[in-house]
């Protein structure tokens, strides 16, 4: 426990594990049964059977599936409200299709997830915080397709759109043209998600299967500024549904599916690639090799904070896609 504690406070790296619950269908079916257990006296350690094996993982925390979406974001709700204070976010969902990533962070209409939360806990922030204070909340909703962005807040989100440096010589990287809604009240923070909705719905034919092959990436930009001594602030949020982590390239697919499988599995071993340098402070972090850590570059680097929130199913039948991923997680911790 004391490690863990030790590990927590000397990096800005986290990883968190996720186990979903087993569903109502699953428990009527054949698949029933769990392959995972938790230790009652250790909330950051998961065991996991298999073949009469059992493998033990260390995380810095474990939720178990009566977790709730209210318990979960608890723990990260320190992370979002930092960068009200100017430091650059991201949580990360990672894992199979099916393993809870887009219930972590979307959630369901009863019972919204990381994304909904954060975006109405920075607006309460920002709006009653002391009156030296101005703050001005955007928000921007990106999905990134076979190494392609997309901009979901627009209502042809099929354009394509370019990362570029920024020409004022900062380093920093945008977006031309990324639409960015101003968030001023309630309704701007629900009319982000509609909108969001809508246009992944109408942008393909089968919204779950897209959905499982693109990371969907929340944007949400926070600057400061203090009326009396001149300082400014500017932080940023990026909340990311990450696509399946499964291992997809290995069935024979062919064509298009093969493409898709290639640029999956090129953006998330970048971005374990990324995350692991930086881990061990390497001079090197590779963040040009895809899409998604060049875009994401000046939130990983620095002093940033990254979380990543590895989700598993606890089904006996998806075991080797579990150990990959708790692999994956071992390797950025
Ligand atoms: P992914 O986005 O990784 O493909 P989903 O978030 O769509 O997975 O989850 C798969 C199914 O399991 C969905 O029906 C979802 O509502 C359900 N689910 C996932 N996590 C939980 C949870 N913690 N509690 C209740 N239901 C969950
Ligand atoms: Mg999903």
């Amino acid at each position: 426990k004391c490690h863990n504690e030790l590990v927590r406070l000397k990096g800005n790296i986290r990883v968190f594990c996720r186990v979903r619950p087993v569903s109502q269908e699953e428990l009527d079916s054949a698949e029933a049964g769990t392959a995972l257990s938790f230790d009652s006296d250790d909330d950051a350690v998961l065991y996991l059977s298999s073949r009469g094996k059992v493998m033990t993982f260390e995380l810095d925390k474990v939720f178990p599936p009566q977790a709730s979406q209210e318990e979960v974001f608890q723990e990260v709700q320190a992370l979002v409200t930092s960068c009200i204070d100017g430091f650059n976010v991201c949580i990360f969902a990672y894992g199979q299709t099916g393993s809870g990533k887009t219930y972590t962070m979307e959630g369901v209409t009863s019972d919204p997830g990381i994304n909904q939360r954060a975006l109405r806990l920075l607006f309460a922030e920002v709006t009653e915080k002391n009156l030296d204070w101005e703050y001005r909340i955007v928000v921007s909703l990106v999905e990134i397709y076979n190494e392609t962005l997309r901009d979901l807040l627009r209502q042809n989100p099929t354009d394509k759109l370019d990362i570029k440096l920024n020409p004022d010589g900062s380093g920093q990287l945008y977006v031309p043209g990324l639409t960015e809604i101003a968030v001023q009240s309630p309704e701007d923070i629900n009319r982000v998600f509609e909108l969001g909705q809508v246009n992944r719905a109408t942008a393909c034919t089968n919204l779950n299967e897209h959905s499982s092959r693109s990371h969907a990436l929340l944007i949400i930009s926070v600057s400061g500024f203090n009326s009396t001594t001149g300082t400014r602030t500017q932080g940023k949020l990026n909340l990311v549904d990450l696509a399946g982590s499964e291992r997809i390239g290995k069935s024979g697919a062919e064509g298009s599916r093969l493409r898709e499988a290639q640029c999956i599995n090129k953006s998330l071993s970048a971005l374990g690639d990324v995350i692991s340098a930086l881990r061990s402070r390497h001079a090197h972090v590779p963040f040009r090799n895809s899409r998604l850590t060049y875009l994401l570059q000046d939130s990983l680097s620095g002093d940033s904070k990254t979380l990543m929130m590895v989700q598993v199913s606890p089904l006996p039948g998806n075991v080797s896609e579990s150990v990959c991923s708790l692999k994956f997680a071992q390797r950025v911790r």
